[in-house]
């Protein structure tokens, strides 16, 4: 479905849960957050409810994020759940990876697609300091197996000013040997990502232009974001840069969200969105087909409701005011 700005819309972000076993400071308060109950957040079947309504109006690619999806008992399985939709052709997961070795085999079983694992740095006091746990290794481990059983995997960082902005130098350098694609994710000033300075991704293109005069932009096909990608010779994965602040890539935004609680997030800049939780669970319906097209009316409206483009740059147009673990990045 096209939204009024013409957009397809055809990728849905699905967060799982609010929990994270790490605390990235610019994403989760170090004491946590106030989790929201059990009963509030989504089933598994209510949440396949929602992606059936959405394939129906042409929503073909989903990724599971949270907070740590990998967290949730039976992550996997709800992959398994929302490949067998029809209409469904992609199914990935976003990760900080802590848990990927433990679950891959079984994601893998239930057919993900491919993963995006969240990796700042491959410093392990930076690492530490950044997500406030000592587990770098593990994680390393996690896209070591992953890359072992071939599946398709994306590096996501976020730099921040003065903490680790040189870093740009070891994580592309990740892309050399093996066939992961490596991306920089601009800092979004949402929640508590407002008090820490990103470092845009035309600087580090600058940085990666200077390092390696032969890079060059990439045009082949990465995936569903707004990432533009750059090869540098040699290298076996590429380089991409989300610049969410400074690139004007709302033309070619193509994602609407949901929460774990069941709300519809048209934008990710905007507080609002469309209840669906209230849908899934209202007992009026006669039967299934009458909420399905309910759920397609909520789905409809949440795209239509999609703004032209983010406020990213005006701060205080800003009226998303939760954590980003809170709504799933
Ligand atoms: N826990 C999983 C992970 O870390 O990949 C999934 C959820 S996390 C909220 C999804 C992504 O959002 C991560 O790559 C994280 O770095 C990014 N993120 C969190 N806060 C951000 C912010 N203020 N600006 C930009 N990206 C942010
Ligand atoms: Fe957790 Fe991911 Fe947020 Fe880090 S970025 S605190 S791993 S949800």
């Amino acid at each position: 479905m096209r939204d009024s700005f013409g957009r397809e819309i055809s990728y849905m972000r699905i967060s799982i849960t609010d929990r994270c076993n790490l605390r990235c400071h610019y994403c989760m308060p170090q004491k946590g957050i106030e989790l929201a109950p059990a009963e509030e957040i989504l089933a598994f079947e209510e949440i396949v409810l929602v992606c059936q309504a959405a394939a129906e109006l042409g929503v073909r690619d989903f990724k599971i994020t949270g907070g740590e999806p990998l967290v949730r008992p039976g992550c996997p399985e709800l992959v398994g759940m929302i490949k067998k939709i029809p209409g469904v052709r992609q199914v990935t997961l976003t990760t900080n990876g802590f848990f990927l070795e433990r679950y891959l085999d079984k994601l893998l079983e239930n057919g993900l697609d491919a993963v995006n694992i969240s990796l700042d740095t491959l410093n392990e006091k930076l690492y530490q300091q950044i997500t406030g746990f000592d587990v770098l290794p593990a994680v390393k481990a996690g896209i070591g197996y992953a890359l072992k059983k071939r599946l398709k995997v994306k590096i996501n960082s976020v730099l921040q000013r003065g903490i680790h902005d040189r870093e740009w130098m070891s994580l592309a350098e990740l892309a050399k040997d093996v066939p992961a694609d490596v991306r920089f994710i601009e800092m979004m000033p949402i929640g508590l990502g407002k008090k820490y300075q990103g470092v845009s991704g035309e600087e580090v293109l600058l940085n990666l232009k200077e390092k390696y005069p032969g890079i060059k932009p990439d045009e082949t096909f990465h995936g569903n974001g707004p990432a533009v990608y750059y090869r540098i010779p040699g290298f076996s994965g590429s380089i991409g840069f989300i610049s969410a602040v400074h690139g004007q890539f709302c033309g070619s935004c193509n994602r609407i969200r949901l929460t774990a609680k069941g709300e519809l997030k048209p934008c990710l800049c905007y507080g609002s969105s469309v209840d669906i939780k209230e849908i899934v669970r209202n007992p009026v319906y006669a039967n299934g087909e009458e909420k399905r097209e309910e759920l397609k009316n909520a789905v409809r409206e949440a795209i239509s409701r999609k703004p032209e483009r983010h406020c990213f740059a005006t701060e205080e147009q800003i009226t998303e005011g939760r954590q980003m673990v809170q709504i799933g990045g």
